[in-house]
């Protein structure tokens, strides 16, 4: 290629980037990334160890602190997701709980839309305020509110949009909006931090519409086969230096052979979140005809109560899609949602999501397992729920065993 025609990496189609990186030119050598198994590295002599001292990124000391496997992965999902930089982590919940505990300090405190991943509410229940830090929620259709309830202390907004199980929607830009004027009131900057990891980055384009950072699941649609827990951080330069020595100190680095598989896997990202979103639409339509379903939650649906919201910051910003996500209510309670799971045989009844097959599970056994009735009310959650996670499958034999599961009722 000549020089004057050569493409940036940030100019290519998400599966350009997701497949070659910056890897856009010719070079000898392995076309897969190696595997780096090691935990410490060998130095030619002290003068290497005297340029890590004096703060050289590019030597390699050991790999809770960096590896060049993992370092791949991270340039991979900074291109993916147009962010300047990119951490992995060794889960999501490492990842989120890494990002706010680099922004907020004790005596401090978060305000957050309230229907939350269950391990996520957890932490800012259970944990955050061990640390002196605490949690205020503001609900979705309430959010121009924001600027009147911070306070001098609030450091963050947080948010998760599809909600876990629910599939409710914020809406991002009223909420980068509100946080915005809520800055003007306190003097402050109020950083966004958005958990993407039920849309992914192609069916949803948070920093297009202001969020300063975007935390993820990689366990989930990344990574996209059950097999590896992985978490993501992606948000400018500074924010993630400070990111990266919680990492360091609270030690949820990856592992290199877990960035190998999610290398491996974002080559196939959007072909395979784009059949997700397919299976998922069609199922939701099937289901919602279904007479022993009482409601299906999908923000595809026009029946779904923020389906214009979700049209305009998912397919109206670039996104494919409404993801690969869907909750379904039976019409009986915790037991009806048992014996449909139980009756599945393609559908795998398996916590988690985002893996290329069909996995289904209740949420009040899972997600949101010990929660109060009343903390299950403010989270929409009911017990005859069933979430499901739509894989890659033939989408008649998905409608098929819908059929004979609900049929058992
Ligand atoms: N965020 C969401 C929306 C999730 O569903 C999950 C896990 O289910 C997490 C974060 C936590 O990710 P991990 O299990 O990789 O720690």
């Amino acid at each position: 290629m000549k020089s004057s025609r050569r493409r940036l990496p940030s100019d290519t189609a998400l599966a350009t980037r997701a497949i070659h990186g910056t890897k856009l030119y010719a070079f000898q050598g392995p076309v897969a990334t190696p595997i780096i198994q090691t935990s410490t590295y060998r130095f030619a002599d002290s003068a290497d160890a005297i340029r890590y001292a004096q703060g050289d990124p590019d030597v390699y000391v050991y790999t809770r602190y960096h590896n060049p496997t993992v370092r791949e992965a991270e340039e991979r999902l900074a291109l993916m997701m147009n962010a300047e930089r990119a951490l992995l982590f060794s889960s999501g919940m490492a990842a989120i709980t890494s990002a706010i505990l680099s922004i907020v300090r004790a005596g401090e405190e978060v305000i957050s839309t309230p229907a939350l991943y269950g391990g996520t509410y957890r932490f800012f229940r259970d944990i955050l305020p061990h640390y002196n830090i605490h949690v205020r929620y503001i609900e979705p259709d309430a959010l121009d509110t924001l600027p009147n309830i911070v306070s001098p202390k609030t450091r963050l907004v947080y948010s998760e949009t599809p909600t876990n199980p629910t599939l409710g929607i914020v809406d991002i830009a009223a909420l980068v909006a509100a946080a915005r004027r809520a800055e003007k009131r306190t003097g402050r900057r109020i950083p966004v931090l958005l958990d993407n990891t039920f849309a992914t980055i192609l069916n949803q384009k948070p920093f297009a519409l202001g969020v300063d950072v975007i935390v993820e699941s990689a366990t989930k649609y990344l990574g996209g086969h059950s097999d590896i827990i992985a978490g993501v951080v992606a948000g400018r330069k500074p924010f993630i230096r400070g990111v990266h020595t919680q990492l360091k100190y609270h030690g949820g680095c990856a592992d290199p052979f877990a960035a190998y598989l999610l290398l491996r896997s974002l080559k196939t990202f959007e072909l395979r979140v784009r059949r997700q979103n397919e299976n998922a639409l069609a199922l939701a339509r099937f289901l919602e005809r279904h007479k022993k379903v009482k409601r299906v939650l999908y923000p595809g649906l026009p029946s779904h109560p923020q389906h214009k919201v979700a049209r305009v910051q998912m397919i109206g910003t670039g996104g494919a899609g409404y993801g690969g996500m869907l909750t379904v209510e039976l019409h009986g309670t915790a037991r009806a949602a048992v014996r449909v799971c139980n009756a599945l045989r393609v559908a795998v009844n398996a916590m988690s999501l985002g893996g290329v097959e069909t996995l289904v599970s209740i949420p009040v056994y899972s997600s949101h397992v010990n929660m109060t009735p009343e903390e299950l009310r403010r989270h929409g959650v009911s017990p005859g729920m069933i979430r499901i996670s739509a894989g890659v499958e033939g989408i008649e034999d998905l409608r098929e065993d819908f059929a004979q599961a609900l049929a058992r009722l």
